[in-house]
């Protein structure tokens, strides 16, 4: 396994073979099952695995946790070994946005919403750096977790709009036992938090249970949703949606799919987690 924060590097070892396979998975680190998960189905899906690292100021709002994102690049190493990767990029932001960077990427309509909306900065941050490494590394397949819902509708609509040539692999969401998401912000949870942070999976389960038993109004839902939430003493909503899996607009009546998502504050930790209902799979 090759770990660089070299570009030229990246680019010899990429177009050694030119007609290999690459997949890519790009992480901010402080690795866990979750983003292990996509290095895995990338390994059994082409001949060469690059995984990077970096925690990307640009998608970070100068209140948020920039400074004290969780970091432990030994670890992360050794898991990326034993999964497999070839390939680890781990840059710094000298690298990523040295003096005079001046250009991004902007998707709008799907970005204004729910992540967005809160987060108002956050996905362009996301977009440009993503469309970087897709341009530094040329992945056949580029591989992202369904736990960030919003994130792989909003890469798909660039992907479409820039033309990048490449799939896009949405992998399931890794959870604990008791159903919570794995984040690498779970580390900032206290023991009351961390046990009271079931709520989002269980409300969204509840939601989703709802469908299945035949519920189709999506205030009905959202407020249901809403009140398993308040119902935890130590959770702070941020959002409750109920919306359509593409645009990520807000139903009014559910038809044969939806996403079920929501964002809720722990103290200062903002945790996410979302479902995707389809009927046919009900
Ligand atoms: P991050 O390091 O938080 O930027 O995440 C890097 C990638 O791992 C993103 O595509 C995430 O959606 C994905 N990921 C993070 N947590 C999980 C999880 N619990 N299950 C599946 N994928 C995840």
């Amino acid at each position: 396994m090759k770990v660089t924060n070299n570009i030229q590097d990246i680019r010899h070892m990429r177009w050694q073979q030119p007609a290999a396979t690459w997949g890519l998975v790009p992480t901010m680190g402080f690795l866990h099952e979750g983003h292990i998960s996509l290095v895995r189905r990338a390994r059994a899906e082409n001949d060469f695995v690059a995984a990077t690292i970096y925690v990307n100021p640009t998608q970070f709002a100068p209140t948020e946790d920039l400074s004290t994102y969780p970091r432990d690049l030994p670890h992360d190493l050794a898991l990326l070994e034993a999964a497999g990767a070839d390939l680890v990029f781990t840059p710094d932001d000298s690298i990523m946005y040295p003096a005079g960077f001046q250009t991004y990427v902007t998707v709008e309509e799907v970005t204004r919403v729910l992540e967005g909306a809160s987060r108002p900065t956050h996905f362009r941050g996301v977009t440009t750096i993503v469309a970087k490494l897709f341009n530094l590394i040329q992945p056949t397949r580029a591989y992202f977790g369904q736990k960030d819902y919003q994130q792989t509708a909003v890469l798909r609509q660039m992907v479409t709009d820039l033309n990048f040539n490449l799939d896009m692999i949405i992998c399931p969401t890794v959870r604990e036992a008791d159903g919570l998401a794995m984040s690498s912000r779970n580390k900032y949870l206290d023991p009351a938090q961390r046990a009271g942070a079931t709520v989002l999976s269980r409300t969204l389960a509840a939601g989703v249970a709802a469908l299945q038993a035949g519920e189709r109004d999506a205030n009905r839902l959202r407020a249901m949703m809403q009140a398993m939430i308040a119902a935890e003493p130590l959770a702070r909503l941020d959002y409750i949606s109920v919306a359509h899996p593409r645009t990520l607009a807000e139903l009014v009546e559910v038809a044969d799919e939806a996403v079920l998502s929501t964002a809720v504050f722990f103290h200062r930790t903002r945790l996410i987690d979302n479902m995707l209902w389809q009927e046919s799979q009900s």
